[in-house]
C-alpha cells in the first residue's frame, strides 16, 4: 500500500499570505443566519480553512465572504438544508493562489 502524503504544517498567517483575492462585488457564499440560529454542531466555525465563520452572541454566525479559499468546506460540513448558499465567484474575480 502506498505511503500516505504528509504535507508540512502551515500557519494561518501562511496559508492567507500564499493567496491573494480578487473580491467581487456579488458574494458567492450567502449565509442564513436565521437557520444557523438553531444549529448545535457549528460545524463551519472549524471546518472553514480561512476561520470566515464567527459565532455571534446572540446565537447566530457572521460571515464574510472576501477571503474566502473557495474550498467548499463549509458546504460539505453543513447539515442545515439552506443555510449555505454556494456557487462560485464571477469570472475573474476570487482567490488567486501563488506558488511557494
Ligand atoms: S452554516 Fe451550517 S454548520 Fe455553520 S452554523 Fe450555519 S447551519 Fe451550522
Ligand atoms: S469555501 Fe472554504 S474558505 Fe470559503 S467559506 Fe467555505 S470553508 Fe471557508
Amino acid at each position: 500500500m502506498a505511503e500516505p502524503t504528509h504535507y508540512p504544517e502551515l500557519s494561518f498567517e501562511s496559508r492567507m499570505d500564499s493567496v491573494e483575492f480578487r473580491i467581487a462585488e456579488q458574494a458567492h457564499i450567502v449565509v442564513d443566519d436565521r437557520i444557523c440560529a438553531d444549529c448545535s454542531t457549528r460545524g463551519c466555525v472549524v471546518a472553514c480553512p480561512a476561520n470566515l465563520f464567527v459565532p455571534t452572541a446572540a446565537g447566530g454566525i457572521l460571515f464574510n465572504y472576501e477571503q474566502c479559499f473557495e474550498c467548499g468546506t463549509c458546504y460539505l460540513v453543513c447539515n442545515e438544508e439552506g443555510a449555505i448558499s454556494w456557487s462560485y465567484p464571477e469570472g475573474g474575480h476570487g482567490v488567486v493562489f501563488h506558488r511557494s
